[in-house]
């Protein structure tokens, strides 16, 4: 193992694609600053999983797929209540693709995300009907027990995952510096108030 690094360690890198960040479909706030963070942390770990988000045409999640609906508006469905975005992350779309200044080389694996038309998947572990993304078993069957987050969106899916992490049994860390949030009506403050709760440990710096 390179540099001596735990074996028991993996970042998880979630959804830095092309839609995501700055002059995408569905952009965080900021710059695209915290993606030279991402990668300097990945100089730190040599255990790598990303993730992406997936989706079919007319996703649940798209306000364009509920008439009369807006991007920001809620809906109920038969998974709870679906906050509804601009179409974004199309499967194969070049919006859906990670984006360019992010180093891919040493991820060992991707996970796709809400790729059932019916079903948001904010979390990498599962979608809001409960169907595993197989990501638990992996980290398991790995030996991975202590898990270090970043990407976007803080206050969405990488805190979705941490959280989840927790769920499983993992250690969960957010590396605040490396991730950017959306923060819609105070979504980021709530976020990192549930993670604190939940036993997410905050790093303030990467
Ligand atoms: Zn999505």
């Amino acid at each position: 193992m390179a540099g001596g690094q735990k074996t028991d360690e993996a970042l998880i890198i979630i959804d830095v694609q092309n839609d995501f960040c700055a002059g995408g479909a569905l952009a965080a706030g900021g710059d695209n600053a915290f993606i030279d963070k991402i990668n300097r942390l990945t100089e730190t770990c040599d255990n790598i999983i990303l993730t992406q988000d997936w989706h079919p045409a007319g996703h649940v999640s798209f306000a364009a797929a509920h008439a009369g609906k807006a991007a920001y508006d809620t809906v109920e469905t038969a998974a709870g209540r679906q906050i509804l975005w601009p179409t974004h992350c199309l499967a194969g779309t070049e919006g859906a693709a990670f984006h360019p200044a992010l180093r891919q080389d040493k991820a060992a694996l991707i996970i796709r995300k809400g790729t059932c038309r019916d079903y948001d998947a904010l979390s990498a572990f599962c979608d809001t009907s409960g169907r595993p993304t197989g990501l638990a078993g992996f980290l398991r069957e790995r030996g991975f027990e202590k898990l270090s987050f970043c990407g976007l969106m803080t206050d969405f899916c990488v805190s979705c995952s941490a959280l989840d992490a927790v769920k499983a049994g993992f250690k969960a860390r957010v590396a605040l510096a490396a991730c950017q949030a959306i923060d819609i009506n105070g979504s980021y403050a709530r976020a990192l108030t549930i993670m604190r709760r939940n036993g997410v440990e905050l790093g303030l710096l990467a």
